[in-house]
């Protein structure tokens, strides 16, 4: 059984920094808390706590005592406002993409277009994205939604970071019969781009397609089902206790990709599982 991993699996350079920084302040500081899950895998998660750090949901109970880590994925602009107040010390690890996203926002939102949001309406980070418009907004999950929106004269469209870029394509081409003018400001980070591209294309080539990552995490679930409409054989799973052997009795070529939260061990795991797999074959 041949096994062959993806290019660009795995951790992206935001959650590599956020985790780092984590890492760091854990170090150096005591109390130290993430707003939120700093990413969506709960084995990475599980092992911050084993350091203790914890994960708070709101800014309510924290004080001058605390350090708190905000999350890759961002935090609304009010959250800012509310940890000042508390004089809490903030470390913030929003990725600069997610930075990127935010500013786009704003500055669109200033220019007095409506702004479009192609995203998850419930995704944090999605949530941190428009609190910082000023104007109108919308959030459209995909085309229908898109095609649902009435006539403005400006619209601005704009994107979750993970989301799929055909898709933000084809909205801005719905956008462009709802409105006078449209501007598009791509906000999706090439690292999902690149994960994506080399996932469809390891799909095409195995029978079999592991994709690892948490089962909260967005990314990785939309690898899974770009890679299953390709490979009906793919899995999603967490970690390599998911698998066991009689899975891959029919088995010829396995692929392996991961979400950008996915850390390189659990890739490991599953790789190490694999090959103790083909041994037994031969
Ligand atoms: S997927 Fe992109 S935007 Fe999101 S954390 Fe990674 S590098 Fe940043």
């Amino acid at each position: 059984m041949e096994i062959i991993i993806a290019d660009h699996a795995g951790f992206c350079f935001g959650v590599e920094r956020a985790v780092g920084l984590v890492e760091e302040t854990s170090r150096k500081h005591t109390g130290v808390y993430t707003l939120g899950p700093i990413i969506h895998n709960p084995q990475i998660v599980r092992k911050f706590a084993e350091q203790g750090v914890g994960v708070c949901e709101d800014t309510d109970n924290f004080s001058n005592e605390n350090t708190v880590v905000i999350r890759s994925h961002g935090v609304p602009k009010q959250t800012y406002g509310d940890l000042s107040e508390k004089s809490v010390n903030v470390v913030d690890a929003t990725c600069p993409f997610v930075k990127k996203a935010q500013n786009s926002a704003q500055k669109l939102g200033q220019g007095g277009a409506s702004v479009v949001v192609y995203g998850e309406n419930n995704h944090p980070e999605v949530q941190s994205i428009v609190s910082f418009i000023d104007s109108e907004y919308f959030i459209v999950s995909g085309e229908a939604e898109a095609n649902a929106l009435p006539f403005r004269e400006q619209y601005a469209l704009i994107a979750q970071t993970t989301q799929n870029s055909e898709s933000f394509d084809k909205i801005a081409e719905i956008l462009k019969t709802k409105c006078s003018g449209l501007t598009v400001s791509n906000t999706i980070c090439n690292a999902t781009n690149l994960r994506q591209a080399a996932a469809i294309s390891l799909a095409g080539q195995v029978d079999t397609m592991l994709v690892i990552g948490g089962k909260n995490s967005g990314n990785t679930t939309r690898l899974y089902e770009i890679c299953k409409g390709i490979c009906p054989r793919t899995m999603h799973i967490e970690t390599k206790d998911e698998l066991c052997k009689e899975l891959f009795k029919d088995s010829r070529k396995v692929g392996i990709t991961a979400g950008a939260s996915t850390p390189g061990y659990l890739v490991d795991e599953v790789i190490e599982f694999l090959k103790e797999v083909t041994n037994e074959q031969d």
